[in-house]
């Protein structure tokens, strides 16, 4: 029987960290997600640095936005990606935006409005967050980010609040 994974949604997926070596904990997490039998890589965006959000007193971010082809079902697809935050010693306590080494969140997936416990997409997040929308709007500036409108809009209403691109 011939095994082929069908995959055939996109999914766009958020990196950041801000310990332990961010710039190498994004790449070890890209392969990784790359990795992941049912996921392909189509876009990766550059690397960019941002102000935390919530605590100040932790290091700046790292943060990047990957595009992925993938069959895998939505709560498949954040239970790979919650392994390898696990795998890469994210330590969870309780304190919303704490430092982290990484996080991965799910913020589009094909044209679907999610409503599940423990999934919100696209990601709650997604239209306040310069260090999401710049990055997204480099790998697909034509994106329609469902329920929430066209990328270039909602970039023109989003400071960069710090944002940097590295290089
Ligand atoms: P934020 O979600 O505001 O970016 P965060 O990334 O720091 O904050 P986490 O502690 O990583 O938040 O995640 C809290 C919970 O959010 C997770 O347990 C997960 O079930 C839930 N969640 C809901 N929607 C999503 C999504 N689209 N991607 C990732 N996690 C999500
Ligand atoms: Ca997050
Ligand atoms: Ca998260």
């Amino acid at each position: 029987m011939k095994t082929s994974i069908n995959q055939n949604i996109t999914a766009y997926i958020g990196l950041g960290s801000n310990l332990a070596a961010p710039v190498i904990q994004i790449k070890s997490a890209r392969n990784a997600i790359a990795a992941i039998a049912g996921i392909k890589e189509l876009a990766f965006s550059s690397l960019y640095q941002s102000l935390p959000m919530g605590p100040q007193d932790q290091p700046d971010y790292v943060n990047a936005v990957m595009c992925v082809a993938t069959g895998l079902s939505p709560t498949d697809l954040l239970r790979g990606l919650q392994n390898i935050e696990q795998a890469q010693g994210r330590i969870r306590r309780g304190d919303r935006w704490g430092a982290r080494t990484l996080d991965l969140d799910l913020l589009i997936y094909s044209t679907q409005l999610i409503e599940l416990p423990e999934l919100t997409v696209p990601h709650s997040g997604i239209t306040e967050r310069s260090f999401v929308l710049y990055p997204l709007y480099e790998i697909a500036p034509q994106l329609i980010i469902p329920g929430k409108g066209n990328i270039a809009d909602l970039i023109a209403n989003c400071p960069l609040a710090g944002l940097k691109r590295l290089d």
